[in-house]
């Protein structure tokens, strides 16, 4: 009571700075007690090889279901949890349910599909990111072929000498790397080229205007073609119609994800609809 009485006088005197200051305080206390108790949850969404439209693997996305309360979106918290430094034990969680959940499939049958695992800044340019990986595909068995962490152009660029570093030493564990969001950075090709990258994955904002933005579209063609050159695997994200798809198969696009194709659900759901699903074992080495 004393608390939120301190909080109400606070709030007389700036209402408005003071309302965001505690919304977000009292989301960060929310989001330590929902780690404790278990509130995260992740959902899976499907890799769709362009060739033959099988499923070759899944993405898992977090989100925070708080007891009695609708689902909240990654957007909201994941950049509290960065400022915070909550993002180190929730993406810890995330890394090793994830796996788990890989290896659960595995042992039900389920030929391997690629585990993509977001990583956050803060995860990356941790010192001990490399150990984190390594210790969670021990403990799970999980094999490091399948896993594929997805990292951004920002977090990458950021520091690009240690980038390379790091990056060596996760493929040194024999992990696949992708860069998320492709083509909202800033990556420099000089650096582009000498990460040693497997896939891009286009933004989902270029996908979304393939069918009726001339910029979006050469845009979308170029990530391709250069792809191609650097000898990358290329993902487009966020395809939600026929027309998009029809666009990135004429350009050759490699992968697709997007609600065309399957929304994010609990590993339950996922696991019950792959068996409708064609599935692929994707190439190792
Ligand atoms: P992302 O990694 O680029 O993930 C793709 C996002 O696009 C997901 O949103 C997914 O649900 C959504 N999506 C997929 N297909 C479509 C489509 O056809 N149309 C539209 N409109 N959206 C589609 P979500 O799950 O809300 O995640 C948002 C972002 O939050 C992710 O973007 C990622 O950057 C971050 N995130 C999610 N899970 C984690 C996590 O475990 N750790 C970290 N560090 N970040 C995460
Ligand atoms: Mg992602
Ligand atoms: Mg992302
Ligand atoms: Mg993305």
């Amino acid at each position: 009571l004393a608390k939120q009485e301190g909080r109400n006088t606070y709030r007389f005197h700036t209402p408005a700075l003071s309302r965001a200051a505690s919304e977000r305080l009292s989301l960060e206390t929310c989001l330590r007690r929902a780690l404790t108790e278990h509130e995260f949850v992740l959902h899976y969404q499907m890799l769709i090889d362009a060739r033959t439209e099988a499923v070759i693997g899944v993405e898992a996305l977090v989100r925070w279901q708080p007891a009695g309360k609708a689902l909240v979106p990654p957007g909201i918290f994941i950049p509290i949890a960065e400022e915070t430094g909550l993002i180190v034990p929730l993406g810890e969680w995330v890394l090793s349910t994830a796996c788990k959940q890989g290896k659960a499939w595995m042992d039900a049958g389920i030929p391997a599909l690629i585990m993509a695992v977001n990583l956050s800044v803060r995860q990356f340019q941790s010192v001990d990111v490399v150990e984190l990986v390594r210790r969670v595909l021990a403990d799970s068995g999980f094999p490091a072929d399948r896993l594929e962490l997805e990292l951004t152009e920002g977090m990458l660029m950021d520091d690009a000498k240690q980038s390379i570093a790091t990056l060596n030493a996760l493929k040194e564990l024999g992990v696949r790397l992708s860069i998320d969001d492709f083509g909202t950075g800033y990556s420099s090709l000089a650096y582009l080229k000498r990460f040693p990258i497997d896939k891009l994955k286009i933004d989902q904002s270029f996908v979304r205007g393939l069918s009726d933005d001339i910029n979006d579209r050469e845009i979308t063609a170029t990530i391709i073609a250069m792809s191609r050159v650097l000898k990358l695997d290329v993902l487009a994200e966020g395809v939600e119609t026929e027309q998009q798809l029809a666009f990135l198969r004429e350009s050759g696009c490699d992968y697709y994800q997007g609600y065309w194709f399957h929304k994010p659900e609990p590993a339950a759901d996922l696991q019950k609809r792959l068996g409708d699903f064609p599935r692929k074992i994707y190439p190792t080495g």
